[in-house]
């Protein structure tokens, strides 16, 4: 039996991607105006047990792939400046790179105490079987209940955490996964909540309340190690002094011995004020530097623990601690702090 959520206001905010797309010449792209002509024609969102709820249209739509940081801040303001006129919000997004907006947003929207749910499809709604109407009935749900009150994101068959989101699946319906963190909730018949997912929430961020954090430094890079890489060839990224390095290392943290010219070169961002943060490719299980040899180098180095963050989230988490002009020592303590129940340690 669904609940009677006729009393809740949900905002639903439409970026683009898949599930509002057409087909064009060049292949499936948004088009502005079809998505709301599209939800005119979803039954359930009628229903008197639905709740009522306004759309926002982007303008421009995006394939996910075109999103920045630009349009993080975008999405950021657009919840910031409706927060108080509504109980949730369904962000509307491109499946592409929608783990990293929902991680981003996480630590963006300071002090968050209401649902913040971002879904798409991975079939658009113009196309038979679209997995999109299920997706916003149920995430336009998930924000009416307002049982999680942090930025997640719901696809297929699972709520997830946002800041714990990865996109696994290229062509399947059950897109995303949370390898390092339970879900949120299960949906079967019903929507049904777990302790264990729910428990961990961490509001922060803002001691005076709801607060949107903008990203405005965003000079980040990400070096996947893979057999035979000689870190030489990556030293100019060293020299012209990225703010922030994400080394995608093997396993609990390794990287290659062989390579002497690794430490040189983490050396020399370190000295220039760039942080180096050691997450692992493995999509579960946790970086443990120091654990083998074979990652002393990073250690010695000075190189930050990104224990079980996905990139995505380190990413992100570290675009928001540059923007607050956090010193090198401060970013070291806060990217190993949990923040918004993004790692354990
Ligand atoms: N390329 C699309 C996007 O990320 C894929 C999708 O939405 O599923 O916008």
């Amino acid at each position: 039996m669904s609940k009677d959520l006729s009393n809740r206001k949900i905002c639903i905010i439409y970026t683009g991607g898949t599930i509002g797309m057409v087909p064009t010449e060049d292949g499936f792209a948004p088009k502005r105006g079809f998505f709301e002509a599209e939800l005119g024609r979803i039954k359930d969102l009628s229903s008197p047990k639905m709740p009522s709820w306004d759309l926002i249209e982007f303008d421009p739509l995006l394939d996910s792939t075109n999103m920045e940081h630009i349009h993080w801040n975008q999405i950021a303001e657009a919840v910031g400046e409706r927060y108080y006129d509504y109980d949730g919000f369904v962000i509307l997004h491109g499946t592409d790179t929608m783990a990293y907006t929902a991680s981003a947003l996480s630590f963006m929207l300071e002090g968050l105490e209401k649902p913040v749910v971002l879904t798409g499809s991975q079939i658009p709604l113009c196309e038979l079987r679209s997995d999109g109407v299920d997706n916003i009935i149920t995430s336009i749900q998930i924000a009416a209940e307002g049982v999680v009150k942090e930025v997640c994101l719901f696809f297929g068959d699972s709520l997830i955490r946002g800041n714990r989101a990865m996109k696994n699946s290229a062509d399947g319906l059950l897109a995303f996964t949370s390898p390092n963190y339970p879900p949120l909730a299960k949906i079967g018949i019903n929507i049904n909540y777990t302790a264990e997912g729910v428990s961990g929430s961490r509001r922060g961020g803002s001691a005076s309340g709801f607060h949107v954090q903008k990203i405005d430094k965003f000079r980040v890079g990400v070096i996947k190690l893979f057999p035979g890489i000689h870190f030489g060839m990556f030293a100019p990224i060293a020299e012209e002094g990225v703010d922030g390095l994400i080394l995608e290392a093997f396993g609990a943290g390794n990287i290659p011995s062989y390579d002497k010219s690794l430490s040189p070169v983490i050396d020399k961002a370190i000295e220039k004020g760039t942080s180096v943060i050691v997450c692992t490719q493995c999509p579960q299980g946790t970086v443990a530097l120091g654990a083998y040899e074979a990652g002393s180098a990073l250690v010695k180095a000075g190189a930050i623990s990104g224990f079980n963050m996905t990139t995505e989230a380190a990413v992100t988490k570290l675009a928001y601690l540059l923007s607050l002009n956090k010193t090198q020592k401060e970013i070291r303590i806060l990217m190993e702090t949990d923040l918004r129940g993004e790692l354990d340690k």
